[in-house]
């Protein structure tokens, strides 16, 4: 009757992740953490988000403090502050969870003591759960706020129902066994194929699959590929029998908008594109370039990781220089990667623009002057570029694989609905075969259609808020009717 009456008040939600624009980033979690609240929030809900504070990412001063939380490690009491500040030009609060001697670091993961960061944030969480008392849902994401799934289990915090969401599986969040004193979880536990063990070691993820009341990922074609041994990382097992749910993950319109984006040279519409043109001179002329509309500018903005394909790429790259194109690339990651592709640059230098390290502003001007964008991904849980790219009216290239099938259909195979180029096999060939077929529309009959098409694409964050309302309000009901059963 209690949870009846409550699904008339606004529902109010723990949003958990361990990056959130505008506080930090490194990749796509960060944007949907700080774009899907907001729009939660627009919904009705009461929502709040907690993320770590990295001193050296968030501007300390322009937080205020919030509370403080006494929290167990091991044998160490530790007091930890949370402060508190709002998301620009909203009413919507993001509480950071203040523990320099962890998170006042230069980067934000790989560190080796990880499993101890992320446990003390997983039990900021809980203690801030359990004092404010009211929380309907928890709404965690990825291995680092996992532990929170056991403790709301373990310690029987009724009312608040929990969902995970994966936003990339390949990372887990395993480490050795020593771990499960710290973390607090029940020695029981830990068993050949138990609910935390994972080949004789804890997994943060499976735990928080297995105590989870309801898990979902960020787009339907990868809920359905990571259910399978290719895609499952080994835990396609317990995907299985738990259920996984696929919501396409929306684009923030207020950050990524070429009507509007003060990070390009020039703002434009699907109306009037001749702002693209400039978008275009000017990434060509930053990244000393031939200044020309004559051959097509591929743009890449990635974390250079193995998931993202670069191998099949560097295989064909000199098949692609030969083409009529040109590529510019922005990425950090794996060091493989710097060497080969700075070698690559040395080898290109008028047709190939790169830059190793990140940066926001030109993340925005590459989406705003390339004509198609590149993502040859061997996985992708969902791929946010491919939607921002289809809002700039840069014409996706893709592997067809999870999120980007989800949102890019091959214009030669369908003409009308068409919205992209992409490619099935993970080879140097079929991408070559799919970088040829975009290249020769470039610029002939028909191409400003294809450029409009692509920015009239439906990305709507709105519609991803209202599935996820629809997930909380499904853990809620289910849990009222199997009350109402026992
Ligand atoms: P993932 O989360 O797997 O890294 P997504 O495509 O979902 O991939 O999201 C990546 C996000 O990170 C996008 O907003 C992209 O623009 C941004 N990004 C990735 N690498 C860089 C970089 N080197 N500089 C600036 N932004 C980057």
């Amino acid at each position: 009757m209690d949870q009846i009456k409550r699904k008339q008040k606004p529902l109010k939600v723990l949003f958990g992740a361990s990056e959130v624009v505008p506080f930090s980033k490194t990749g796509g979690l960060a944007d949907v953490s700080g774009a899907l609240p907001l729009a939660l929030s627009e919904l009705g809900m009461e929502v709040k988000v907690i993320t770590p504070l990295y001193r050296k990412k968030t501007d300390f001063e322009k937080t205020k403090p919030h509370s403080k939380v006494k929290i167990e490690m091991g044998n160490k009491k530790i007091s930890v502050d949370i402060r508190q500040a709002n998301f620009p030009g909203t009413g919507v609060t993001c509480l950071l969870v203040d523990y320099p001697e962890y998170f006042g670091r230069d980067e934000l993961y790989s560190y080796p003591d990880d499993a101890e960061r992320f446990t003390l944030f997983s039990k900021v969480i809980f203690a801030h759960l359990v004092s404010e008392g009211n929380y309907d849902v928890f709404h965690g994401n990825d291995w680092q706020t996992c532990p929170v799934f056991y403790y709301i289990k373990a310690e029987n915090l009724s009312n608040c129902y929990s969902l995970l969401t994966i936003h990339n599986l390949q990372y887990q969040g395993v480490f050795p066994k020593e771990i499960m004193e710290i973390a607090g979880f029940d020695p029981s536990l830990f068993y050949p194929a138990g609910p935390v063990e994972f080949y004789g070691d804890v997994s943060f993820m499976k735990a928080g699959i297995f105590f989870a009341d309801k898990v979902n990922t960020v787009s339907e074609g990868y809920a359905g590929e990571i259910r399978t041994p290719e895609y499952g990382e080994g835990l396609e097992g317990v995907l299985n029998e738990k259920g996984v749910v696929g919501i396409l993950n929306g684009v923030d319109t207020t950050i990524w908008n070429p009507a509007a984006d003060t990070q390009i040279t020039a703002t434009y519409n699907y109306h009037d594109l001749s702002g693209k043109k400039k978008n275009k001179k000017a990434l060509q002329e930053h990244f000393k370039l031939r200044v020309t509309d004559a051959v097509p500018l591929i743009g890449m903005i990635s974390r250079l990781a193995d998931q993202k394909g670069f191998d099949i790429l560097l295989e064909s790259f000199d098949e692609i220089m030969s083409m009529p194109l040109q590529i510019v690339l922005l990425g950090t990651g794996q060091q493989q990667y710097h060497e080969a592709f700075a070698d690559m640059q040395k080898k290109y230098k008028n047709k190939f623009g790169l830059f190793l390290g990140f940066n926001n502003s030109l993340a925005h001007q590459i989406e705003a002057g390339s004509d198609f964008f590149l993502m040859p991904s061997r996985f992708e849980p969902c791929g946010l570029n491919q939607m921002y790219s289809l809002r700039y009216g840069t014409v996706p290239v893709v592997r067809s694989t999870g999120g980007l099938a989800d949102t890019i259909i091959d214009i030669d195979c369908n003409s009308i609905a068409g919205n992209g180029f992409s490619f099935s096999d993970y080879s140097g060939d079929a991408l070559v075969d799919a970088i040829k077929r975009a290249v020769s529309r470039y610029g002939k009959k028909g191409w400003e259609d294809i450029v409009v098409r692509t920015m009239t694409s439906d990305v709507s964050l709105e519609a991803q808020a209202r599935k996820y309302l629809g997930l909380y309000h499904c853990m809620i009901i289910n849990s009222v009717v199997d009350n109402a059963v026992v």
